[in-house]
């Protein structure tokens, strides 16, 4: 055993921390080293003394008011040291043996874990809705189909045949795990492992209830109605809260959740709340100015179009779009405009537009039905225009 003088250690060196180290940073850097230089794993005798180093400052940083003491420079762990503390049998490096346990073994050592329990909460579950937009916009109580686990009516969740009971696992006694005793540098170790005959619950079903087989739990499909708010949108998610799975046991449903998907509409794209369509209206209509009707959602709008209006242009209806899912008012409609050239003159109708063209001094180049465009560009090109 190393002699210990008057000078106190540096239990934050031998952890390899600073003094503001937090109380996981201490935790984390003492596991790694413990796992080093634990004599199970490595038996040279350095790393044995390096071992009881690195417990003693773990012991020392892991508890506050010995803590305390280092930082006022004492050592706690010296005889006498540190303002009456602890002493006696108990002190010193092994006293941190719970805490080197539960290092090891990831809290509660021993038989402390104790068999789990053949009840537990059941897992969320999630189901995809389609709507249209009129029904994602105004809301809508749209019927569900569930497929989930439910409770075993005829065993309401025990899992046992009628009139039968639990038994208490012969293997572990009831504990849930089995215990195995290894001796090691820092005395007997004892490791527990689940129970491989009752899956650790420590009670088995000598007979299990023949609906659910001992699980406590049927699938089934269920039929319900989903209230959906006016304003949800693509993606949003609806929870009804215990319409889950049901756990393991008859435990307690998760939640269902309703994942919003709104089909595409014919008209309208959907930006947040804000709709968005297109509508085309003649060349003469555009330049001539007039007056449109506009189907929305849920009325119809009569909207005027101003004289000269350009292709890509854009109206807006307020508060024609979508309601807002929280609190009240509405989205827009955009309406964006095509303008329409006309196909198909006839030759009156051509006549009377080169005419126009014609008082707009507009100079328009007549295209021959043969020739065609691309000719009368290469004319051009060669000086023939
Ligand atoms: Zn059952
Ligand atoms: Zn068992």
């Amino acid at each position: 055993m190393r002699t210990r003088d008057a000078v106190a250690r540096d239990y934050y060196g031998i952890l390899g921390v600073d003094r503001e180290a937090s109380d996981d940073e201490i935790k984390r850097a003492y596991r790694k080293l413990a796992r080093r230089f634990h004599p199970d794993v490595n038996p040279d005798p350095e790393a044995q003394e390096k071992f009881k180093d690195i417990n003693a400052a773990y012991e020392v940083l892991s508890d506050d008011r010995k803590r305390q003491i280092v930082d006022l420079g004492g050592d706690p762990l010296a005889p006498g040291g540190g303002a009456g503390g602890p002493g006696g049998p108990g002190a010193g490096p092994f006293a941190g043996f719970q805490d080197i346990m539960d290092a090891f073994f990831g809290g509660a050592a021993g038989g402390a874990r104790g068999p789990r329990p053949r009840t537990r909460p059941g897992a969320d579950a999630i189901l995809r809705l389609e709507l249209d937009l009129q029904e994602t916009a105004f809301g809508v109580e749209a019927p569900i189909n569930v497929d989930t686990a439910v409770l075993c009516t005829t065993c309401s969740g025990a899992g046992t045949a009628a009139g039968t009971h639990l038994a208490t696992c012969e293997t572990c006694g009831g504990r849930g795990e089995v215990q195995s005793v290894q001796r090691t540098f820092l005395g007997q170790v004892v490791s527990a492992r689940p129970c491989t005959v009752c899956q650790g619950y420590g009670t088995t079903i000598p007979h299990p209830c023949p609906t659910c087989a001992g699980d406590g739990r049927v699938r089934t499909r269920r039929s319900l109605t989903v209230k959906i708010p006016a304003g949800v949108e693509d993606g949003m998610r609806i929870r009804l809260a215990q319409q889950g799975e049901v756990g393991p046991g008859g435990g307690t449903p998760g939640d269902l959740y309703v994942e919003i998907h709104e089909r595409p509409h014919d008209v309208y794209s959907r930006k947040g709340d804000d709709l968005h369509c297109r509508v085309t209206v003649p060349m003469t209509a555009a330049a001539l100015g007039t007056r449109l009707t506009i189907k929305t959602l849920d009325s119809e709008e009569t909207v005027d179009v101003k004289a000269g209006t350009q292709p890509g242009s854009t109206l807006r209806l307020r508060a024609r779009g979508v309601p807002h899912l929280r609190g009240t008012g509405r989205g827009d409609l955009y309406v964006h405009l095509d303008v329409r050239t006309p196909t198909k003159l006839d030759a009156d109708q051509e006549r009377m537009l080169r005419d126009f063209a014609k008082t707009r001094g507009e100079e328009v180049a007549e295209l021959t039905k043969q020739g065609g465009f691309f000719s009368r560009m290469r004319d051009a090109f060669n000086g023939h225009a």
